[in-house]
């Protein structure tokens, strides 16, 4: 499934070469490709249109109401992908599609998860180093599964996808939900490869909400420091006020200066400030995970040999197979399969 928000004309070139690789490994397994149009204000739903047009029994489409964000998309293209196995990977294939079949090996062999992990990215300087920030505080205090350059494309079986779709959040970070589902995944080490056309859809904003979309989501770690720097204030304030009291009955000194006082006032206000805004991410969050919002609204959907068109309005499909996964600890999780994917003689990879 690939989501496309803003892509242009570059996405006809990107999903042709798409499916000309997975065309080549037709003798292994049959495929679908969902194009989830994330309400692009261009011309990329025409692109897709035009895509599915020319081959209507591989390429499906489903486009929601307006933009919802990376996220919501690939759920929506989770939920309708028919497969045994799903990959995700990006219109602008940063990521090469021609891992895809060396992952639908792994999975062959019984592996339910699968991620390419990025071993270098082309991308600019700031962007390295903003994921690499975001990533390794993550991998340190929310989720140490999580592999240290995050991943894009990865592919999950079919359980899998059903155990995330059951279990949907508002502002969820969807990597720490497959991880949270999948139990041991196998990594496939990559480069990541410049944008080949357009502009990333992923604003700077953007970023930082899912960065703490992730925090919030994985770890009461802030939280638990708010409560460590309260203590800690209140005791140095504890120790200070002693010592003033003690200089006043000992020494007789009288401690002038309204400047250490506002000093010690604005320092104070401001982490007050700044653990309230903590406290609010929480709060927030936990106000729109009880609207019990749909995450997307689709507008229009035709998917791939004409399994269904139509329908105004779409929400997120009923779970197929309720199997969760063991809290937590995803190592010990003893899940069984919903079907041993080496014995399903032709799968799709959508
Ligand atoms: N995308 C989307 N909705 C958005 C932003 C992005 O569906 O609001 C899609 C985009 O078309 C692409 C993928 O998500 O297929 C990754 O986006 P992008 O390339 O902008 O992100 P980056 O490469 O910087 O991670
Ligand atoms: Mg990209």
């Amino acid at each position: 499934m690939v989501p496309v928000y803003r892509e242009g004309q570059g996405l006809l070139q990107n999903v042709r070469r798409l499916t000309a690789v997975l065309d080549r490994h037709k003798a292994n397994f049959r495929y679908e490709v969902v194009l989830v149009n994330d309400g692009s204000p261009d011309d990329s739903l025409q692109c897709i249109e035009k895509l599915q047009r020319d081959r209507p029994e591989v390429i499906g489409v489903v486009s929601f109401v307006r933009n919802f964000g990376q996220i919501p998309a690939i759920l929506a293209g989770m939920a309708r992908a028919k497969g045994d196995c799903i990959v995700v990977i990006s219109a602008d294939l940063q990521d090469p599609p021609e891992m895809i079949p060396l992952m639908f090996d792994k999975w062959c062999a019984g592996n339910r998860t699968v991620l390419a992990v990025r071993e270098g990215r082309k991308d600019k300087w700031t962007a390295r180093v903003a994921s690499r920030v975001f990533y390794s505080a993550m991998q340190r205090y929310a989720l140490s599964s999580l592999p240290r350059g995050g991943f894009d494309f990865f592919l999950i079986d079919r359980t899998v996808a059903d155990r995330v779709l059951a279990n949907v959040e508002p502002n969820c970070f969807l990597q720490g939900q497959i991880l949270y589902a999948s139990g041991p995944v196998v990594q496939i080490p990559y480069t990541r490869q410049d944008r080949s056309s357009g502009a990333p859809g992923w604003t700077l904003d953007r970023r930082v909400k899912y960065f703490i979309d992730g925090f919030v989501g994985h770890t009461f770690a802030p939280i638990r420091m708010m409560s460590m720097i309260g203590i800690l204030s209140l005791g140095a304030g504890i120790v200070l006020a002693g010592g003033l009291v003690a200089q006043g009955i000992f020494l007789g000194t009288r401690v002038a200066g309204w400047m250490s006082i506002l000093i010690a006032v604005l320092i104070l206000q401001g982490v007050q400030m700044v653990m309230i805004g903590v406290l609010g991410e929480y709060v927030w969050r936990a106000l729109d995970q009880a609207r019990n919002r749909v995450p997307y609204i689709v507008d229009y959907e035709a998917l791939a040999n004409g399994a269904k068109a139509g329908g105004a309005f779409e929400y997120a499909r009923e779970p197929r197979v309720v199997e969760m996964a063991a809290p937590l600890n995803g190592q010990a999780s003893g899940l069984k399969r919903a079907s041993a994917p080496n014995t399903t003689p032709a799968a799709f990879a959508g």
